[in-house]
């Protein structure tokens, strides 16, 4: 029976009186009195102190894939749902997953050294110095022994081997060394390779995580000398998940790749170190003295070779193929069970990782818990909601897309949204999601209170961005009602359901307050001790976190009319259509001026004389590009979208229930992101298929949107661009003509 609930302190305490008057989007009046007393009863129950003690437990031992750490990790979560009344279980795959039998860096000449390879513990954090640690390496190397002139390639990103062409240096049968950052770490080897480079060794620069950046851990919270990023190498802008089962879930009896099929796995050995191992071996490199914007934290001038150092990188993994175990649990939906709200977080770290993934996933298990209460209370969710804990997301996304790819058919009938979130610290919300939920999004950033400052998070965000914003920009974010929505990449588990099956998804945590936690990102210092002193030590975010994600879920569950709103979405692309007008035409500009200054003999004029770096080469103008058919399915977009909102917003502030159609209508509206995806996929990568939003060929987790017409109109494929622009406009008919349907059933509804 539902009881009344007193207001919770931490929902609409800013100014209850007009939060509590605002509609809820997607429900009647009626319905949301009930939705708010539920959402109050649902605030009082997570607490830090649950918080503390879940990521106490879940990062007391290294717990990556394949671990019997993991494995407890993930019988532990499957109880505690199962306490809280869910159904769960475990659902297992079995993924490739290679570990190192060896790894061996030494640098031959002019002087020897061996790199280290190794984390030292730290005295006082008592998990660094536990036995079971995976050793420093990036997965999904391909084993190799190459012996080869060092060269120093900055973030070794497409723009600085331009700069090295430039100077006149080759990678061809060199190993390069790359910093981290700027890009995705996969895509630096797969640059090198493209270049032709042997062997690629990354590296953590003291400027961007370690002491230039602060103090450093255990007196701070960033990198320590001999601190490493481990991380996976794998092409993951081709697709994620196992290796050897694409498209489809790598249960036992899946059709396997040959191990020499598997594209996505890297073309030359890739090995991680930290700056303590890198400093020798880049003191030792000579030749040009490198770019001013490519010098980094250590106390020496960065060269750029090729040689005199010469190194030996050898790596070999054992290939295995290992469990990977998927917490799945279940609260049935009761009046449309067969539409799935879908929310996770992954469960496996590196190694103990208490930021990186328990301090999202102890929010999720607050709101597990807290719904299973309220669920034994009465409360009853309209649709059904699966809660998941992911396996392996950290070598590749894998016991998500696994379970996407086994599921696909199935969700892509119910999935009504899937709600993931990762690391959380003190902080600013991250909003990230498809641009339908916005209206959702904002209404629940507005309605939960930031824990330090008693602004409500929306409110905190938007002062930030106001902030952080261009000049340009400051306008739109005062007079818009809502905070846009970033667009998603990749990064976490999202990507399967977004960009693989087109469910419209978000991506949710907090962040930004220094130290944060890159500093001890994928190494055996993400600890429970260290996030307590660096992260959040009151664990107040873990909290709002379970509330922000929580009332996502329950608005998303319970709404009389699934909660999309569409003038967002055709607003969002049309911004994305002009930044790939505006990109063709500062293209065209750019040839054409340098072709002038070519022509005029300015690089001639400006290089050193006795040093000459090559002249940059003369391109083509780009053509002119047909975007009429983007105009016009945007134009039927933004109408269709506009006449949904205005039909809904009539009928959510009109009491008395919505009767018969009202399922259908939710089960119509579920394929209106469906219809952003392209079953034919993107030019040269069909696993992804959403049209908006991808992650970049050559930048990685950043998000490309459009990406079909962008990263086209960027290489300079202009058959391709103007083919992707009628790909664009179908998908865009498409979502109209299905909004245009919804419109008319919602109208229809008694
Ligand atoms: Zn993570």
């Amino acid at each position: 029976m539902l009881r009344s609930f007193l207001l919770s302190a931490v929902l609409l305490s800013a100014s209850p009186g007009r939060l509590a008057e605002e509609p809820i989007w997607g429900f009647t009046p009626d319905a949301a009195r009930i939705e708010r007393e539920w959402e109050s009863r649902f605030a009082t129950i997570p607490s830090t102190d649950s918080a503390r003690s879940y990521m106490r437990r879940l990062s007391g031992q290294p717990h990556h894939l394949g671990s019997p750490g993991g494995r407890a990790n993930a019988e532990w979560i499957r109880g505690q749902f199962r306490a809280w009344g869910w159904t769960a279980d475990i659902e297992v795959f079995q993924v490739l997953f290679p570990v190192p039998t060896l790894r061996r860096l030494e640098l031959l000449g002019p002087k020897g050294y061996v790199a280290k390879l190794r984390e030292p513990a730290v005295p006082g954090d008592p998990t660094t110095s536990q036995r079971g640690q995976l050793p420093t390496y990036n997965a999904y190397s391909i084993d190799g022994d190459v012996t080869a002139p060092l060269v120093y390639v900055n973030y070794g990103i497409p723009a600085d081997y331009e700069r090295l062409e430039r100077m006149g240096i080759s990678v061809e049968g060199a190993v390069v060394i790359a910093r981290y950052g700027q890009s995705w770490r996969g895509i630096k080897p797969k640059v090198a390779a493209e270049h032709g480079a042997v062997g690629c060794i990354l590296y953590s620069d003291p400027n961007d995580d370690g002491y230039h950046a602060g103090d450093t851990y255990p007196t701070g919270g960033m990198r320590p000398a001999e601190g490493v990023q481990r991380g996976s190498v794998m092409d993951m802008p081709v697709r994620t998940g196992d290796p050897l089962t694409p498209n489809v879930g790598a249960t036992d009896s899946a059709k396997r790749l040959e191990r020499s099929d598997a594209e996505t796995l890297t073309r030359i050995p890739v090995l991680p170190i930290s700056w303590s191992d890198a400093q020798p071996l880049l003191q030792a490199i000579g030749g040009r003295v490198a770019p001013g914007e490519w010098q980094g934290g250590l106390p020496f001038t960065y060269h750029v070779g090729p040689g005199p150092a010469r190194v030996r990188l050898a790596v070999h993994f054992d290939w295995q193929l290992v469990p990977a175990y998927d917490v799945i649990a279940r609260l049935p939906g009761s009046v449309e069970p067969g539409l799935w709200i879908v929310r996770g977080n992954h469960h496996d770290a590196w190694v103990n990782g208490a930021a990186d993934p328990v301090s999202g996933l102890v929010a999720e298990l607050e709101e597990a818990r807290a719904l299973g209460a309220m669920y034994r209370e009465g409360w009853r969710p309209r649709r059904t909601i699966v809660y998941a804990a992911w396996d392996g997301e950290e070598p590749i996304l894998l016991g998500s897309t696994e379970w996407a790819e086994q599921h696909a058919a199935e969700l892509q009938l119910a999935a009504v949204a899937y709600v993931n979130s990762d690391e959380n610290e003190r902080g600013f919300l991250d909003l990230g999601g498809s641009h339908i939920l916005e209206r959702l999004l904002n209404q629940v950033a507005n309605t939960v209170v930031d824990p330090e400052t008693g602004l409500t998070t929306g409110q905190r965000l938007r002062l930030a961005r106001i902030a952080n914003a261009p000049e340009s920009a400051r306008a739109d974010l005062r007079g818009r009602p809502d905070l846009r929505l970033e667009a998603l990449g990749s990064g976490s588990d999202f990507t399967p359901f977004l960009q693989h099956l087109g469910i419209a998804s978000a991506n949710l945590g907090f962040g930004g307050e220094q130290p944060g936690s890159g500093g001890v990102y994928h190494s055996i210092y993400d600890t429970f001790t260290w996030y307590g002193r660096f992260a959040d030590s009151s664990h107040a975010y873990g909290r709002a976190l379970a509330l922000v994600t929580g009332l996502t879920v329950m608005r998303l569950a319970s709404a009389d009319v699934v909660p999309y709103q569409f003038g967002a979405l055709a607003d969002a692309v049309e911004g994305y259509a002009g930044e790939v007008k505006q990109l063709l035409m500062s293209k065209s500009e750019a040839v054409r001026e340098r072709n002038r200054q070519l022509d005029e003999g300015v690089f001639q004029a400006i290089r050193d004389p006795r040093s000459p770096d090559a002249l940059p080469r003369r391109d083509s103008v780009p053509p002119f590009l047909n975007f009429a058919p983007l105009d016009n399915a945007l134009a039927a977009l933004r109408s269709a979208a506009a006449r949904y909102d205005s039909v809904a917003a009539v009928r959510f502030s009109a009491n008395g229930p919505l009767g018969a159609g009202l399922s259908e209508l939710n089960t119509a509206l579920v394929q209106v992101e469906r219809a952003l995806a392209e079953p034919v996929g993107l030019p040269g990568r069909p696993w992804y298929q959403h049209t908006i939003y991808a992650p970049g060929l050559y930048t990685g987790y950043g998000v490309k949107t459009l990406p079909g017409i962008r990263e086209s109109i960027e290489q300079g494929q202009w058959g391709t661009a103007e083919a992707q622009v009628t790909v664009v406009a179908a998908a865009l008919q498409r979502a109209a003509d299905r909004i245009s349907a919804a419109s008319d059933m919602l109208a229809r509804l008694q």
